[in-house]
């Protein structure tokens, strides 16, 4: 498979979960297993991609998080069991827009 031409050789390359495109790793929000707001285990959003564990990615939009959601994508990606709940990572989204300058 041919590279894009503006994507250098060496970065770091990852599929988002949601739409299942590649992309640098660096355009995508890392999540992980953590902890909801109810207490359960949860795929909650590691921006810093600093957390330890097995991690997934997605484009930081909502559209691939709906489409993460709908395919169960963060159970089957976090290696979960069924139903992990991915509600932190779609809060963090919609608080946190990343088309728009915050500053
Ligand atoms: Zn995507």
């Amino acid at each position: 498979m041919a590279s894009l031409p503006s994507t250098p050789a060496r970065t770091p390359v990852r599929t988002c979960i949601g739409c299942r495109e590649r992309a640098a790793k660096r355009e995508l929000l890392r999540v992980v297993i953590g902890t909801g707001s109810d207490g359960r285990p949860a795929a909650v959003p590691d921006p810093g991609g600093t957390a330890a564990g097995r991690g997934a990615h997605l484009h930081p939009t909502t559209a691939c998080y709906d489409l993460a959601v709908r395919r169960r994508a963060f159970s089957r990606a976090l290696r979960a069991g069924e139903g992990l709940a991915g509600t932190p990572v779609g809060d963090y989204l919609a608080s946190h827009v990343p088309d728009q300058p915050t500053d």
